[in-house]
């Protein structure tokens, strides 16, 4: 504690975040997650900012699956995997997700943050090429980073781009190249476009790898993902993703591919080694989710109904979005201060969303981020869509009807 100028100058650098408006608070909840949300000023929120996209996580069928999994297996391991950390209930977590994604092998991770963080460094070296998407999310910029191989980096979904760096790569003699990709971009509900990816790949002798935490379990037309959404199912080399969106929301990532990658990352991924076992209960109800999304496409049709009800009448109203299907629906207002602005007054108006402006979008591409859940009813969309139309119309984002 003899060095105060460390603890000012980080003081410092947090008045600038605040002064820029770059400072990000956390909005404290008093109830579980779910379409609606109870403030902890006791406030009822219609909740339009999770990715919760089948509502899974403050539903009571996932909560009694876990709770049964806490009942059998106990609270938790203190072991990693590969000591005394493994249980029936993660082997058969493991089988069920490769049933799911039509894979060979999966591996479970504490997060996907890890899963992204570990996969590169244990399969790649020097010698080989990784092609990855310029919007990519952090954590595969983060594992691509602790790994020896080249980088090269395409332009977002741009596909002439992508096909220059794969020559690029080819020109300098690496002798693996893997193309990365995000299935479907956060900011933007961008779904890449892996026909071609797939087809580019194939004529370049390079790997796939794809990101699945904003596709999995709705994705495609019974919900394995954007390789199913796509057509390319079996033709994607690695699947990661997230057991902490729509599949639970509690937490938990995974690898999933071919049964010699897989078993090298056993052996040799950093996180999976050196740190602790996912809880048994998130493995127990992971495993009752995958089920209930395997018997049945309700939820993911009624997400997706409620995404193209929402499209439909926030553009007839007359909001920009970014076009698309996915439930990440960007509602363009431009201007920073008008997106902050924006989602203050629709807080007011008892909607919970976020906004987003330049750095973490592009300039003059400020917007609120909408994320359409499976909970949500028809009744709580039509009230989301009135407050937007009030606090459009007093902010003059949109004309009088
Ligand atoms: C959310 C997210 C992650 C991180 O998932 P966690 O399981 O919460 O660590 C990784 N990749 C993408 C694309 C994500 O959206």
């Amino acid at each position: 504690m003899s060095d105060q100028a460390f603890y000012s100058g980080l003081q410092q650098k947090l008045d600038t975040l605040k002064t820029e408006g770059l400072f990000k608070p956390e909005r404290v909840l008093a109830s579980r997650q779910g379409a609606e949300v109870v403030a902890d000023d006791g406030r009822t929120l219609i909740n339009m900012c999770a990715n919760n996209y089948l509502g899974l996580s403050g539903d009571v069928e996932t909560q009694k699956a876990a709770e049964a999994a806490l009942q059998k297996y106990g609270y938790g391991l203190s072991s990693v995997r590969f000591i005394c950390g493994t249980q029936t209930v993660h082997k058969e977590l493991e089988k069920k997700l490769s049933d799911f994604l039509g894979t060979e092998d999966t591996i479970l991770y504490a997060a996907a943050f890890d899963a992204n963080g570990g996969v590169f460094e244990p399969l790649f070296d020097e010698n080989d090429a990784i092609i990855s998407d310029a919007l990519n999310h952090a954590s595969i910029i983060d594992g691509i980073r602790l790994c020896k191989a080249a980088r090269y980096r395409y332009a977002n979904n741009d596909m002439a781009d992508l096909e220059k760096q794969l020559q690029a790569a080819t020109e300098a003699g690496r002798r693996h190249k893997i193309i990365v990709t995000d299935g479907v971009f956060s900011m933007d509900g961008t779904i890449a476009q892996l026909d071609r990816i797939v087809a580019l790949a194939e004529k370049y002798g390079a790997l796939t790898m794809i990101d699945e935490s904003h596709a999995s379990g709705f994705m495609g037309k019974t919900g394995r993902g954007t390789h199913e959404h796509c057509g390319v199912i079996g033709r994607i080399d690695i699947i990661t993703g997230t057991l902490g969106k729509a599949l639970g929301g509690a937490m938990g990532g995974f690898t999933s591919g071919r049964k010699e990658v897989i078993e090298t990352l056993r052996q040799k991924s950093r996180p999976y080694l050196f740190s602790n076992t996912l809880a048994p209960m998130i493995a127990g109800a992971s495993l009752a989710v995958l089920d209930r999304i395997g018997k049945s496409t309700e939820l993911r049709d009624r997400l997706h109904e409620n995404t193209a009800y929402f499209r439909r009448e926030i553009e007839r109203i007359g909001f920009t979005i970014k076009p698309g299907t996915h439930p990440v629906v960007p509602v363009m207002l431009f201007d920073a201060p008008v997106a902050q602005k924006f989602a203050a007054r629709m807080f007011e108006l008892g909607v919970l969303l976020s906004g987003f402006f330049y750095p973490v979008v592009p300039m003059g591409q400020a917007r609120v981020r909408v994320q359409l859940s499976a909970a949500h009813t028809r009744e709580q969309l039509d009230k989301v869509l009135g407050a937007f139309e009030q606090a459009g119309r007093e902010l003059g984002i949109i004309k009088a009807a």
